[in-house]
């Protein structure tokens, strides 16, 4: 996040960190300048309908193979990302404005992009993360077409054998086709660390910053640039030195990372012994061969969103059962925690028909949308339950208030288990991020078997702050006294009656954090699985005892920075 009050050094501009690393580079514009269709048309109108028609035909065709091929590589986010496409690419509404403006003379290439452009120019109006990610959907499939009837793009261009990459915002399709082995880092004027092509990023391992601002165009094609995405800083025309020192600094975190890969098979302990279990984040079954290419001691989240967007209805029993088995096998013998939906009136599902929600963040989500559609969570958990072996899966109910919805739906769950004619109980257990979870920690640790503290949203809960709202990324930090007042309220909660907790949310592969949360008692921490290793690492510094003590001194403090500070202080960054 954007560091508040210090100012920049001359020759340097401010992002947010969208994939961590620090790269040196030639700096190449990946706008799509020269995408530009002449507006009047050369043949008929008939000529030029028949033109678009070929190309979004063309388009659709290879979407479909894309869908296919990482369908069947098991990415379903990917597929997810360019089934979307499909469907946007038929709106009988853009497709009618195109035509439109082809019966006027228009060519073919102009109508498209002007008939798309009027759907993002709407989009743009409303602030919605939702609907600016729909609008970096339209944006693509817009150069795609343009590409299929010919106009020429940056993605023919041969890149500098160090490059990096700038633009407005990348799109999936614009990373799916460059030279990974030439792009040494992606730097964005908008855009935020939550959007696709951060993900796509992270996953490829490219340092990424995003929302650096306009400023980013006014550096010249071919600048020498230094991109320090985890300080969240682009430095241009840097000195002789300044490109020495992260190119060291970069070599030597390729070091650490690799010393760390060497230890990241075995299980962690604080320098005393005090077992720490490092767990991934996981959403499909290549993240699940991450996890374990990284070491993930097990599965702490897996995000079952993807199985329900993006589809015409909802998934059976059988399809759960067979995402999980999957993974399940993919984790040779580590456990994995499943959690069950987490859609809501925020997520577009079509096939929920729920009516639009004024504040979706504060309405029908996680379980309580379970308790309106039982016949989602029910298909959900019978899949849950027929994965073998037994004890392969645990359950997470998202977004719990209280007690009752807890001990409502362990009634279901045991129903379900019996009519399957299993005897052996299900673990289940319960996220804590609304701040009446962790003040009744007690009561839900009475009724679950580990409580997971989800603290992406709990920060959002407890300071009223939109995790989406980029103006206050910086300030909706889960370091913030009041999150961890909350965080130690969960663990006494839990300790009262023998129940385990870990943290799932962002601050759980946060170095700074993680010191912390150990010693405010968490003994799980599930990160993504590129962080394991680092993660793992650092675990093995820490002592017990000294976690405890600056934890407890963490609790008296009045602010996130000043909590940050000394964690700083006494844990220095590598
Ligand atoms: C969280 O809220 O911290 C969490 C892990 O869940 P999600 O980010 O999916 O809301
Ligand atoms: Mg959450």
């Amino acid at each position: 996040a954007r560091a508040t009050g210090e100012p920049l050094a001359p020759n340097t501009l401010a992002g947010v960190c969208a994939a961590p690393g620090v790269a040196v580079g030639q700096l190449v514009r990946w706008d799509d300048a020269d995408l530009d269709p002449p507006e009047q048309a050369s043949g008929t109108s008939a000529a030029e309908s028949r033109l678009l028609d070929k190309a979004i035909a063309s388009v659709d065709a290879d979407l479909d193979t894309t869908v296919r091929d990482a369908s069947q590589r098991g990415a379903v986010g990917e597929a997810g990302i360019f089934a979307v496409h499909r469907v946007l690419l038929e709106d009988p509404t853009l497709l009618d404005a195109a035509r439109d403006l082809i019966s006027l003379g228009k060519s073919a290439g102009f109508a498209w992009r002007e008939a798309i452009r009027a759907q993002i120019d709407v989009l743009s109006k409303v602030e919605d993360a939702l609907l600016a990610e729909r609008a970096a959907d339209l944006r693509d499939i817009e150069k795609r077409v343009l590409r299929a009837l010919g106009y020429t793009s940056a993605a023919a261009r041969t890149l500098p054998a160090e490059a990096v990459l700038a633009a407005d915002e990348f799109t999936p399709s614009d990373l799916s086709s460059l030279d990974r082995t030439r792009v040494t880092a992606l730097v964005m004027a908008r855009g935020g660390a939550t959007s696709h092509a951060a993900i796509l990023a992270r996953q490829a391992g490219i340092p990424a910053l995003v929302a650096i601002g306009d400023a980013l165009h006014a550096i010249p094609e071919g600048t020498q640039v230094v991109v320090n995405a985890s300080t969240g800083r682009l430095e241009f025309a840097p000195t002789e030195l300044d490109v020495e020192r992260a190119r060291r600094e970069r070599s030597r975190l390729a070091d650490v990372r690799e010393a760390n890969r060497r230890t990241s098979q075995q299980a962690a302990a604080t320098s005393d012994g005090r077992a720490i279990e490092v767990a991934a984040n996981i959403a499909t079954l290549d993240d699940a061969k991450a996890a374990v290419d990284n070491g993930a001691d097990a599965v702490g989240l897996l995000r079952t969103e993807l199985l329900f967007i993006h589809r015409p209805a909802a998934p059976s029993a059988d399809e759960h059962r067979q995402s999980y088995q999957a993974i399940a096998d993919a984790l040779g013998g580590r456990t994995a925690i499943i959690r069950t939906l987490d859609v809501g009136a925020d997520k577009e599902v079509d096939y929920l028909t729920l009516p639009p929600e004024p504040n979706p963040a504060l309405g029908l989500r996680g379980v309580r949308l379970a308790q309106v559609r039982p016949d989602l969570l029910d298909a959900q958990l019978r899949g849950l339950l027929a994965v073998r072996p037994l004890g392969a899966v645990r359950i997470l109910l998202p977004m719990v208030t209280d007690a009752s919805e807890l001990i409502g739906i362990r009634k279901r769950i045991d129903e379900l288990a019996r009519e399957a004619g299993r005897t052996e109980a299900i673990e289940v257990g319960v996220m804590i991020e609304v701040p009446s979870a962790a003040l009744l920690a007690d009561q839900l640790a009475q009724h679950a078997d580990f409580l997971s503290i989800g603290t992406n949203d709990l920060t959002q809960y407890t300071l009223a702050m939109d995790r989406c709202q980029p103006d206050l990324a910086a300030q909706a930090d889960g370091l913030h006294p009041a999150v961890l007042r909350l965080i130690a309220a969960t663990v006494a909660g839990a300790d009262k009656h023998g129940k385990w907790v870990g943290v799932c949310g962002a601050l759980a592969g946060d170095p700074l954090a993680m010191p912390l949360l150990v010693g405010l008692g968490v003994t799980e921490l599930s990160v993504d699985p590129v962080s394991v290793p680092g993660i793992k690492a650092r675990v093995r510094t820490l002592d017990y005892p000294l976690c405890r003590q600056r934890a407890q001194d963490a609790l008296a403090l009045e602010s996130a920075q000043a909590v940050r500070a000394a964690s700083r202080a006494t844990w220095p960054l590598d």
